[in-house]
């Protein structure tokens, strides 16, 4: 291709060819001005109607908007330029043309409700504001891979299709594989667990997760993007520790590296790195708080699941980034470990942000025994998970970790309002296309 100069870098006096979209064109009789647009910004491109040919006059003013165009000229000093520089085109050349009409204005001027935005992603991701939020998704992930690097962890990729989901069947796709029944795996769980056993030791994970939840809340997704970690010989104090540590990692490289994107989202003075010792308080002092705070309709039980208006109170009372540990076993998953001391206590923790929670996480139940006895407690056929449990009867350390959800971590960074706005193409109960 030709050599192309990014609007950011040119610089008065240059001769230069720059390629993008047409933001806009604002014809003022004898001078018109075109505002071209690329990855790096925009510039203005003049024409002076009466000292300049008429076909790049011509070309130049008649394309319509969101168009790529490519032109070449001299860059001059231009104070009222909103970069300060302007082009003076010599060429130019229409290289893929726009419909006039367009679904969605990229320019933003027109708003447009999240559906439509959705459909047309290719243009919504044109607003800066959009763009914005995916490129400090890109930060966060940068960010969160150097942070498990620095825990010594080594990044694995496990299936998705596979033959049984990870807590049986609830909330499972299924998919027929070769004429057998497969599904989309919900979680990398027992996966990454196994690696525990390998050489590796220390693993994570960023990738898909699909859950066939038939709700529709602002903050499920049937398919996600699950942040996981899985360490051999720690407990789950350590991997609540971990996970301070490369939630912090997140914001930190965010705050250090998305400066501008920030600032385009309005965030920049509200934006701050959380301390990174998140408190730590257990599912009774929550249940405790949360009945006190009055905002349940029924007083919660030792037990009971936290409701989502009372984790909303909690957050609220609590302020910051928090734990919940030491839950009810009873309704944790079977490859969790209770406390060594009291079966009816789990060594699961939830790590929440004030607004809903992020992670889920705990120490891992190694014992073969006391692990193939959980899948019958919890219902399933332990036959089933052989490929599994037979790699605890060859050597397995004690484990612990925890799955991070993506979306929900730049959701709550970002403060947006929807969890489909932190993923390019999400998948929903009536979205399943583009
Ligand atoms: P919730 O109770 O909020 O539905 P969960 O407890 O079912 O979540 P886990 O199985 O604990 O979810 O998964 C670990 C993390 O993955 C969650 O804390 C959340 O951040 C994320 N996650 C789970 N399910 C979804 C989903 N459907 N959409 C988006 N993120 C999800
Ligand atoms: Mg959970």
């Amino acid at each position: 291709m030709q050599e192309r100069t990014l609007t950011a870098e040119v610089a008065p006096s240059d001769e230069v060819t720059i390629a993008g979209w047409v933001h806009e064109i604002r014809d003022l009789g004898g001078i018109a001005f075109l505002i071209l647009r690329d990855r790096s910004g925009k510039i203005q491109v003049k024409f002076e109607k009466d000292e300049m040919d008429d076909e790049i006059v011509q070309t130049g003013l008649d394309v319509p908007r969101e168009s790529v165009i490519s032109i070449t000229g001299v860059a001059d000093e231009e104070p009222r330029a909103p970069t300060d520089v302007e082009i003076v085109p010599t060429a130019i050349e229409v290289v893929s043309s726009a419909d006039t009409e367009l679904p969605l204005d990229p320019s933003g001027k027109v708003s447009a409700d999240l559906s439509t935005r959705l459909d047309n992603r290719t243009l919504d991701l044109r607003k800066n504001e959009v763009k914005a939020v995916f490129q400090i998704r890109s930060e966060i992930l940068r960010a969160t891979r150097n942070a498990f690097r620095e825990l010594d962890c080594t990044e694995i990729n496990t299936p998705k299709i596979v033959a049984t989901g990870t807590e049986g069947g609830t909330e499972l796709f299924p998919i027929t594989y070769f004429g057998e029944e497969a599904f989309m795996n919900q979680s990398p769980q027992l996966f990454k667990q196994l690696m525990i056993g390998s050489g590796l030791e220390r693993v994570f994970e960023i990738g898909p997760i699909f859950r066939a939840e038939e709700h529709n809340t602002p903050r499920h997704l049937n398919e996600a993007t699950s942040i996981d970690f899985e360490s051999a010989f720690i407990d789950h104090t350590e991997a609540m520790d971990a996970c301070e540590y490369v939630v912090t990692a997140a914001y930190e490289g965010v705050a250090q590296n998305c400066i501008a994107e920030l600032e385009t989202l309005g965030l920049s003075d509200e934006f701050s790195v959380p301390d990174e010792t998140f408190p730590r308080i257990t599912y009774q002092e929550a249940i405790e708080r949360i009945n006190a705070t009055g905002e349940v309709d029924e007083q919660l039980l030792w037990g009971d699941d936290l409701p989502t208006d009372g984790e909303r109170a909690l957050g609220a009372d609590v302020g910051s980034h928090y734990f919940i540990t030491d839950w009810p076993s009873a309704i944790k998953p079977f490859y969790i470990k209770d406390h060594d001391d009291d079966e009816t206590l789990s060594t699961g923790f939830d790590m929440m942000h004030p607004q809903m929670e992020l992670v889920s996480g705990g120490q891992r139940e190694h014992r073969y025994e006391h692990l193939v006895d959980g899948f019958e407690q919890q219902g399933l056929d332990p036959e089933q998970f052989e490929y599994y449990t037979k790699m605890f009867r060859y050597g397995m350390p004690p484990h612990a970790g925890w799955g991070l959800g993506g979306e929900r971590l730049v959701m709550t960074m970002l403060g947006l309002e929807n969890i489909r706005e932190a993923v390019i193409f999400p998948r929903d109960r009536q979205r399943l296309s583009p």
